[in-house]
């Protein structure tokens, strides 16, 4: 009669579960595209890394992230337990009586342990305590889950006690195995769907962070406009959502008190595609809102902290390039448009004036017979004035250092704050420009000073065929003087702020601060460093932004306070548009007397390499002038 039981509520219970995934897989398998499963390698290292070690669910929030892991941990070692007991009470086999299964039970009263302290702690936690990023209301859901996983621990370790011919072993018994059911079927239709689907999502997820796969304009893809446009992954992301805030409080722009929350989009998209038929020709702007979709600076820390795989950055430059496609792009990127469109550079100057620099820094055009690497200038460096001087004092390291280096003799902004924007048009054919070129001059090695241009060139340029060793100027001269003997001099309390695309995206964090250190920083971290900083501001077309008419705060500015507390009144920066970003906030600031050095100067200057004079502009086939 139990088995029968037993039998009827598996059924039912399992039916229920199947049912419900199944309905979720179907979403995931209606949605357009294909997953993908490139560097596999890397997918298996990240696999291992975040869902079997739970590095990740640990690193941001280390008691709340081991107590998850705890839990994790313990369901994978009571799998075998749970198989053997429910093969016992339907009567398929019966294993418990071996010796081997009472050495498993045994080696199981540890884990019970730790799972039991680790769902108490969380269940306090959530319902007590409750940390912001958790949301105002008690999930009632979560604390049913959490008394179930307590419940289940509870039985087993009572299972040693109580013989289960007993009235109260058999209830026991019974209490244990109903409540794996019941869990079962609650699982499908909560956020606990994280235990199915996250393992999946994380080894989805793509190596690099903030990818974003080119439109195919010959199929006559435009990017999401509507629900049934989001692509597998992003459906997958959205149901894998386990709402756990981290995107959130790392996200620079609902830190500023903007609109934009990263976690809310997630669950908006879940919520959106969850309604099924009705809501799949919605527009996404109207899911989202245009105005949350143009506040995000594409700095990757939701992505980067998400433990579950959730991929934020290609659905939500997806949704803008739906709205730019339909000719609702914001204003201020209409002028930028136009400056790329006919000047080919972001600020809408004349090439004349990169030419110029080109000739009066004394610059090569490069030849592969005679230079070691291609300097890429970059926007910035062609032609914004502040940043010239920045390059300026990389040549002198190079030379210094006797690297033979060269310049394209025509480059056009690289795309990114087109690609970043949503404008794929534009970037696919400022690349497309650009590849020609670099293949023309065959560099095998391409140094930038520019972070964007490395994240743009090293990753985006790889997905039209064009591979090539790209690497920021911090890293490179970094291992150029390795070996120099680090001068002599006072030392200097300074500040490094990370660029995100630097720190973030490229994970280089250890090279700048070495040069720092080398000569005669005495380095005072900020909060938010190293691989997880707080933004300047300016990614994803928002240095562009009228920063009077921004909600909330300025980013820019939360950053410039951040650094300033660490006491240095040298603030230290490696990117072209932290520069300037960080160099507004000083402005509007009230009085201080922090000063903004870029790194190459800092090493230049405390190495006392002598600065080039400019020369004059001579026309010659190496420097062409316009
Ligand atoms: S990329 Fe940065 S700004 Fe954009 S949503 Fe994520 S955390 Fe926020
Ligand atoms: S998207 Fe990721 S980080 Fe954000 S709430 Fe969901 S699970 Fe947490």
């Amino acid at each position: 009669m139990a088995t029968l039981v037993l039998w009827l509520l598996v059924v039912a219970f399992v039916s229920a579960f199947a049912a419900q995934v199944a309905t979720r897989v179907r979403l995931i398998a209606a949605a357009p595209g294909q997953f993908s499963l490139d560097h596999v390698g890397a997918r298996v290292q990240h696999f291992v890394v975040d869902v079997v070690l739970q590095v990740r669910t640990i690193r941001e929030r280390p008691i709340a992230g081991l107590a998850h892991a705890l839990v994790f941990w313990g369901f994978i070692a009571f799998g075998g337990y749970t198989v053997v007991e429910f093969l016992n009470g339907l009567g398929i086999a019966n294993l418990t009586d071996t010796r081997w299964f009472w050495a498993y039970r045994i080696i199981l009263i540890p884990f019970a342990t730790a799972v039991l302290g680790g769902i108490l702690f969380l269940l306090v936690r959530r319902a007590v305590f409750r940390p912001a990023a958790l949301g105002r209301n008690v999930s009632i859901e979560s604390i049913v889950i959490a008394c179930f996983i307590a419940t289940l621990m509870v039985t087993f370790l009572l299972g040693f006690n109580l013989d289960e011919d007993t009235l109260a072993g058999r209830i026991n018994w019974w209490t244990h195995m109903s409540v794996i059911l019941a869990f079962l079927a609650l699982i499908p239709a909560s956020k606990h769907l994280h235990l199915v689907l996250s393992p999946i999502t994380v080894f989805l997820k793509s190596p690099e962070l903030g990818r974003v796969p080119n439109l195919d304009f010959e199929k006559e893809e435009v990017g999401l406009e509507t629900v049934k446009d989001l692509p597998k992954k992003t459906v997958l992301d959205a149901l894998t959502c386990v709402e756990c805030g981290r995107c959130e409080v790392n996200c620079p722009a609902f830190g500023a008190g903007k609109a934009l929350n990263p976690k809310t989009l997630i669950l908006q998209a879940q919520a959106a595609v969850l309604a099924g038929a009705g809501e799949r020709e919605r527009k996404l702007g109207d899911v989202f809102s245009p105005e949350v979709l143009w506040q995000c600076t594409t700095c990757g820390a939701c992505e980067n902290q998400c433990p579950v795989g959730v991929e934020h950055i290609p659905m939500i430059i997806g949704a803008r390039r739906g709205l730019v496609s339909n000719g609702q792009a914001p204003e201020y990127l209409g002028a930028m448009y136009n400056h790329l469109e006919r000047r080919k550079n972001i600020w809408g100057l004349g090439y004349d004036q990169r030419t110029r620099f080109v000739g009066s820094a004394a610059l090569e055009i490069f030849d592969p017979t005679k230079h070691d690497v291609l300097v890429w200038l970059g926007c910035a460096g062609a032609f914004e004035s502040d940043f010239q001087k920045s390059l300026r004092s990389l040549f002198d390291i190079l030379r210094a250092q006797d690297i033979r280096f060269g310049v394209l003799s025509k480059e056009q902004c690289t795309g990114d704050p087109a690609k970043r924007t949503g404008n794929e048009y534009m970037f696919q054919e400022l690349a497309q420009a650009n590849i020609e070129e670099l293949k023309a001059a065959g560099p095998k090695k391409i140094l930038t000073s520019c972070p964007h241009c490395v994240k743009t060139i090293g990753d985006d340029y790889r997905r039209f065929g064009y591979e090539v060793e790209i690497v920021h100027s911090s890293v490179f001269v970094a291992e150029l003087m390795r070996d120099t003997p680090a001068p002599a001099g006072d030392s200097q309390p300074v500040t490094f702020h990370d660029p995100c695309y630097l720190g973030r995206y490229a994970g280089k964090v250890d090279e700048p601060r070495e040069l720092l250190v080398k000569f005669g920083g005495d380095v005072k971290e900020p909060e938010r460093n190293r691989e997880n900083p707080f933004c300047c501001g300016a990614g994803g077309g928002l240095l562009f932004a009228d920063k009077e008419e921004e909600p909330g705060s300025r980013i820019s500015d939360i950053r410039f306070k951040q650094l300033t507390a660490t006491g240095a009144n040298t603030v230290v920066t490696a990117c072209p548009f932290c520069s300037i970003m960080l160099k507004g906030a000083q402005a509007s600031a009230p009085a201080n007397d922090v000063q903004f050095i870029d790194l190459m100067t800092f090493v230049r200057d405390r190495h006392a390499i002598a600065a080039s004079p400019d020369r004059p502009i001579t026309s010659s086939p190496n420097h062409p002038i316009a």
